[in-house]
C-alpha cells in the first residue's frame, strides 16, 4: 500500500518564517493561496490584476504582483499556472531570481517529469497535488476537512524539502484527507491516463456516441440526453459513495443484468488494448510532445477540436433541458 501521512505526521514548521508565492489564481491557485494563508502561512499571489482571477484575488484580500516581483520576495514558489505556460514563465521570471535553498512547488508533475522545466541542483523541487478540483480543495478546507493529496520530493537541495512539502500539504488541508507519498512520474502518468482514457476523454466519447446512436435511430434528443448524460450524476454519486457494488445494489435487476450482459461488449479486450496503447503514448512522452507542439503553433488542433464539439447536438439539447431544471444551478457556456 502507498505510504499515507496525516496532520499528526508533520507540522507547518517547514513554512515558518517563509514567504510563499502562489503563481496564478485560477482553480488550484485560489485554493492553495487561501488555505495556506488561513493556516497562518505568509502568502503572496502573482496574477494579472485586471483579469477575472486577478480581481478575485484582490477581492480575497491579496495584492497580486507581477510574477517577477512575487518570486523576488519568495522562499517557496508554487506553480499554479496552466501546464503549457509554466516553462516560459519559469525561464523568464523565475530563473533570474532563484537562490540557494529555494523551493519550487508543483501541483502536477508534467513539466518536471517531461523535463520542460529543469531546475538547477541548488533548489528543492516538490509536489503537492490535491486529488480534486481546486474549488473542492477550498470548499472542504472551509468545512474543516481536506482533499486527499499526493506528495512527492523530486529534488532535496538543503535537506529540508520534505519538511516544506509536508507543511504545504498540511497547510492546504491534505493532512485531513491523507497525504500519499509518490513520485512525479507516477503522479503525472496516472493523472494523464485517468483524464484521457476514463474521466474526460472516455466519458465524453461515451456520451456523444450514445446520444448519436439513439437520435440516429429516431428517438427524441431530449430523451437521449436524459438517458446518456443527465442520469450520469445519479450513477456517479452511488459509485462515489459505495463503489460499483453499491451502484449495482441500488439500480434495478434489469439494469444490473444489462450491465453485465452488454457492458463487456462495448468496452472489450480491444478497448483495453487501446487503453494500454494510450498509456504507452503517455509514458514515452508522445502525448507531452503532441501537446507542446500544438501549443507552440498557437494550439490550432486544440482550438479546432473545441469548436467541433462545442455545438454537438447533445450540447444544444442539454442546454435547453438544463434551463428547465433550475435546481441543477445550470451554467451557460
Ligand atoms: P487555471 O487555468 O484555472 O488558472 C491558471 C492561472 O494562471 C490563472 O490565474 C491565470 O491568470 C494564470 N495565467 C495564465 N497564463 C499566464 C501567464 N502567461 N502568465 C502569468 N499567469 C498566467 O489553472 P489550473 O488551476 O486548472 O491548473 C494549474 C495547475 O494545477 C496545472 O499544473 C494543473 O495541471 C494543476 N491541477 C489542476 C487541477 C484543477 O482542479 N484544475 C487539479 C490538480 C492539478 P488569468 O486569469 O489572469 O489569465
Ligand atoms: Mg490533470
Ligand atoms: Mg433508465
Amino acid at each position: 500500500a502507498i505510504e499515507t501521512l496525516y496532520d499528526k505526521d508533520g507540522s507547518l514548521d517547514g513554512l515558518a518564517g517563509k514567504t510563499v508565492a502562489v503563481l496564478g489564481y485560477g482553480s488550484q491557485g485560489h485554493a492553495h493561496a487561501q488555505n495556506l494563508r488561513d493556516s497562518g502561512v505568509k502568502v503572496i499571489v502573482a496574477n494579472r490584476r485586471e483579469s477575472a482571477n486577478g480581481k478575485l484575488a484582490i477581492e480575497h484580500g491579496f495584492d497580486p504582483l507581477p510574477v517577477d516581483e512575487a518570486v523576488k520576495q519568495a522562499d517557496v514558489v508554487i506553480f499554479t499556472l496552466p501546464d503549457e505556460v509554466q516553462p516560459e514563465v519559469y525561464e523568464k521570471s523565475v530563473v533570474p531570481h532563484l537562490k540557494d535553498g529555494m523551493t519550487l512547488g508543483f501541483t502536477h508533475g508534467f513539466n518536471i517529469h517531461f523535463t520542460t522545466i529543469e531546475p538547477p541542483k541548488n533548489v528543492n523541487v516538490v509536489m503537492v497535488a490535491p486529488k480534486g478540483p481546486g474549488h473542492t480543495v477550498r470548499w472542504e478546507f472551509e468545512k474543516g476537512g481536506g482533499v486527499p493529496s499526493l506528495m512527492s520530493i523530486h529534488q532535496d537541495a538543503d535537506g529540508k524539502a520534505k519538511d516544506v512539502a509536508m507543511a504545504w500539504a498540511i497547510g492546504v488541508g491534505g493532512g485531513k484527507g491523507g497525504i500519499m507519498v509518490t513520485s512525479f512520474k507516477d503522479e503525472c502518468e496516472t493523472d494523464l491516463f485517468g483524464e484521457q482514457v476514463v474521466l474526460c476523454g472516455g466519458l465524453s466519447e461515451m456520451i456523444k456516441n450514445g446520444f448519436e446512436v439513439l437520435t440516429e435511430a429516431g428517438y427524441p434528443p431530449e430523451m437521449a440526453y436524459f438517458e446518456v448524460c443527465h442520469e450520469l450524476e445519479l450513477i456517479i454519486n452511488l459509485i462515489k459513495r459505495g463503489g460499483l457494488n453499491y451502484m449495482r445494489y441500488s439500480i434495478s435487476n434489469t439494469a444490473e443484468f444489462g450491465d453485465y450482459y452488454t457492458g463487456p461488449k462495448i468496452v472489450d479486450a480491444d478497448t483495453k488494448k487501446r487503453m494500454a496503447d494510450a498509456l504507452k503514448h503517455i509514458q514515452d512522452g508522445g502525448f507531452a510532445k503532441a501537446f507542446r507542439d500544438d501549443y507552440e503553433k498557437g494550439f490550432p488542433w486544440f482550438k479546432q477540436q473545441k469548436e467541433k464539439d462545442r455545438n454537438h447536438p447533445v450540447e444544444q439539447v442539454g442546454k435547453e433541458l438544463r434551463s428547465m431544471m433550475p435546481w441543477l444551478d445550470p451554467v451557460e457556456m
